[in-house]
């Protein structure tokens, strides 16, 4: 038994999204350097497209390292079959420090408090650890501070059973062209990246990309990028792609029922539609348990026999309703709530739009994506 409403995860856009980015880091004039390696973001259940089914997707399609958010992600992910190194993001706590060992998972250290536990830890266990170091150079959020690094990073440094693999940084801004933090946080980077030559003797790999700064600068590319959003198939809003990549999620429903409604009735909790003319609704039945957001209500479309219908009355926990009147809607109709339905371009409905509508950004519609609903791989 499979409910009606289903997110179908195509595996191959997934594929074929890893190729185009790859191929689009390979072809930029780099000035000798090799191409930045790539490491596939798949936290929050791959964004929200099943962890365990795109992890070995994104491994053959040639990525060269996970990463997600927090070491039972990891764990969840090795459980999977995943072979390549794993990059926590998070910061750790006391309780995670086994899944490291246990599961050969590469930490990230973002405080110097991360890092006398994962020292204590690996010298309990005879283990030398390869770790990430993340420096904070303006996100104020997690990382060493960069004008601080003279002082902080030796002791880590000195841990002898840590060994510095990389240092990164997180963009916080990187999408929007007008904000100038994102060209201070670069040259932030590039000079921590200095001091830490000079303090580690070495240049460790440096990377720094999210999606957006990946398409907007090569010069933040480093010798590593972390996409997410892109091996999606998901723009980063207000970006345009200059990579040919295609939306891995749609997500379907079918009609369960149609009603007529007389002027003057209102339709769902409150009554937020009121009919003022003989009106049909259509009952879908996919609501804000399933990830749906309730500002749907009045600002959001489905698409039903290859038209957009608008969704009205309020979204509720099981259910939404649409506005059908003058279409030929019957139960069983499929629906399409994000994705396409033909080939013109008002018959696709994509997560990009749905976050517009509801004054929200796409990565909130595609990870919130409910439990309930069934992933079909294809
Ligand atoms: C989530 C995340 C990314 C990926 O961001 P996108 O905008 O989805 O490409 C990269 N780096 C870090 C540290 C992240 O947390």
């Amino acid at each position: 038994m499979v409910r009606s409403t289903v997110a179908h995860i195509n595996l191959a856009a997934i594929r074929a999204n890893v190729g185009a980015i790859r191929a689009y880091l390979a072809a930029e004039p780099l000035d000798g350097r090799p191409a930045p390696k790539l490491i596939a973001v798949v936290k929050a259940n791959a964004y929200g497209h099943g962890a365990e089914r795109v992890a070995p997707v994104v491994e053959e399609a040639g990525a060269d390292l996970l990463a997600c958010a927090d070491i039972e992600e990891a764990i969840a992910l090795r459980q999977a079959g995943a072979r390549l190194p794993i990059l926590v993001f998070g910061a750790l706590s006391i309780s995670d420090l086994d899944g490291i060992f246990e599961y050969g998972l590469t930490p990230t250290i973002s405080t110097p408090w991360a890092a006398r536990a994962v020292q204590e830890a690996a010298a309990r266990r005879g283990a030398t650890v390869d770790y990430h170091l993340k420096i904070d150079t303006g996100m104020h959020r997690l990382g060493f501070r960069c004008e601080n690094l003279r002082w902080t990073l030796p002791p880590v440094l000195a841990a002898p059973n840590l060994r510095l693999q990389a240092i990164y940084t997180h963009f916080a801004s990187a999408e929007d062209a007008e904000a100038p933090l994102f060209a201070e946080q670069r040259e932030r980077f590039d000079a921590a990246a200095e001091v830490v030559r000079e303090l580690a003797g070495r240049m460790p790999m440096r990377h720094a990309a999210n999606s957006a700064a990946l398409l907007r600068d090569s010069r933040v590319w480093y010798d590593a990028v972390r996409p997410g959003l892109l091996l999606y198939g998901i723009v980063p809003p207000p970006l345009a792609s200059t990579i040919p990549i295609q939306p891995a999620m749609s997500l379907v429903s079918r009609v369960v029922a149609v009603k007529g409604i007389r002027p003057g009735e209102g339709v769902g909790y409150n009554s937020r539609f009121v009919a003022d003319a003989p009106a049909t609704v259509a009952v879908v039945p996919a609501g804000y348990a399933d990830g749906l957001d309730t500002r749907l209500s009045g600002r959001g479309h489905v698409l039903i026999g290859g038209r957009r219908a608008p969704i009205v009355g309020a979204v509720s926990m099981d259910m939404l309703t649409v506005d059908v009147t003058g279409l030929d809607v019957n139960p069983g109709d499929p629906v399409v709530i994000v994705g396409r339905q033909g080939e013109e371009s008002w018959q696709t409905l994509d997560a990009r739009e749905m976050a517009a509508s509801i004054g929200t950004i796409p990565w909130e519609i595609v990870c919130r994506l409910g439990s309930r609903i069934a992933r079909q791989f294809d």
